[in-house]
């Protein structure tokens, strides 16, 4: 576990703070370029074209791993999430994407390696932590017998950094729940308690949102509206940290994404850095007997189980252009034809499909969970 000193973390949160400036949810616009003090100050453009101005670090783990009894859940992973970006956290089931978030949040205690949040030890200062972050739980039990404003009155009251009057009517209303406010929580829908759920993360005006599978259980229409939700709170200037199964939502919110596996982290970067590693696509059932592909069409090109035309291509235009010329001279007619680029479907999968790298899991104290 992080052995930093506390002059050190002292420190580092001057500096977090200083960065921060006096509105923790000002979106950042310091100019970009290096920062002395270990503050790195960059921009980037993402996939949608939206500018973010990332002035710091507010999260970093390096090395982390993370053991239940002997099984190691989390293996030794380097993470880093920028000021006012949205972060996904993808991975196959029991990747230790929870884990992952349970430690950065201060719930759980890492085995081994560094971690750091907002300038903080997580777990020895998980009580100032608290009162700057927000979670939104996998599951979190509501109390059915409640009406939405009163867990939300009853939440406030535990929630370190919540105001001492929330204005319940305004956060529900934040998530589009406004008009259930009276109804019992065993009466709202699986969406529903998703969005009271991530009402609950708000109330002490979070300026880092931990939000696990946040859209679980909700119809497209309510995962639209929730994406619009986060999309809000990161233009407000909150920075995101969500684990979703949906690549689709990756897609849609994240500035950088990260896929797990196996406890590992298999790859981290954009959208587009992810996608530019994989060839593009075109398939198409062909005929029995056609002629021989044209030849650096034939050195790309592999069957699939059902007979299926597949080429994998750096160059899609200039290989589709090839395949349908060949087409034309020998009037074959390309049943099915579909061309893509490559989609982080294809990244993920390769991922998934792997054996994650396997490291003999050697524990010679600290056994049991904790
Ligand atoms: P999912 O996507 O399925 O929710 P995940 O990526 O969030 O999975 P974790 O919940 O972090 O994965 O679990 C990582 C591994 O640790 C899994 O193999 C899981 O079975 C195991 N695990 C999680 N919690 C415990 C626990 N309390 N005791 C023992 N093993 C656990």
């Amino acid at each position: 576990m992080d052995t930093t000193s506390h002059t050190d973390q002292t420190t580092s949160a001057t500096a977090e703070q200083a960065v921060r400036g006096s509105s923790s949810r000002s979106p950042a616009t310091l100019p970009t370029g290096s920062a002395e003090g270990g503050a790195v100050s960059t921009a980037t453009t993402t996939g949608e074209g939206h500018q973010l101005h990332i002035d710091s670090v507010v999260l970093s783990a390096r090395g982390l791993r993370c053991r239940y009894g002997r099984f190691e859940a989390v293996r030794g992973i380097d993470l880093e999430v920028r000021r006012g970006e949205l972060f996904a956290l993808l991975g196959t089931n029991g990747a230790g994407k929870t884990t992952t978030l349970e430690t950065l949040e201060g719930q759980r205690s890492a085995d081994d390696g560094d971690v750091e949040v907002l300038g903080l030890d997580p777990r020895a200062d998980r009580r100032a932590l608290a009162a700057r972050i927000g979670v939104m739980f996998q599951a979190s039990g509501l109390p059915g017998d409640l009406t939405p404003g009163e867990v939300l009155d009853v939440w406030t009251r535990l929630v370190p950094g919540a105001p001492r009057h929330l204005d319940a009517a305004a956060v529900l209303d934040r998530v589009d729940l406004g008009h259930r406010a009276e109804v019992r929580v065993r009466q709202l829908s699986g969406g529903e308690r998703r969005r009271l759920e991530l009402a609950l993360a708000l109330v002490n005006d979070p300026e880092l949102i931990f939000l696990d599978e946040p859209t679980t259980a909700m119809d497209p229409e309510a995962r639209q509206r929730t994406w619009r939700i986060l999309e809000d709170l990161r233009a407000e200037g909150a920075t995101i940290v969500l684990t979703t199964h949906y690549l689709e939502e990756a897609e849609a919110l994240a500035d950088r994404l990260a896929i797990m596996h196996g406890g590992h982290l298999a790859t981290t970067g954009t959208l587009a850095e992810m996608v530019a590693s994989q060839h593009a696509t075109i398939t198409a059932r062909l005929p029995d007997d056609t002629p021989r592909l044209p030849s650096p069409l034939e050195a790309n090109a592999a069957q699939d189980a059902s007979g299926r035309l597949i080429v994998s291509t750096p160059r899609l235009q200039d290989d589709l252009s090839e395949l349908l010329s060949w087409a034309d001279t020998h009037g074959v007619h390309l049943e099915g034809l579909q061309a893509a680029d490559a989609s982080l479907a294809q990244v993920f999968h390769r991922i998934a499909d792997s054996s994650p790298a396997n490291e003999d899991v050697t524990i010679t104290s600290q056994e049991g969970a904790r």
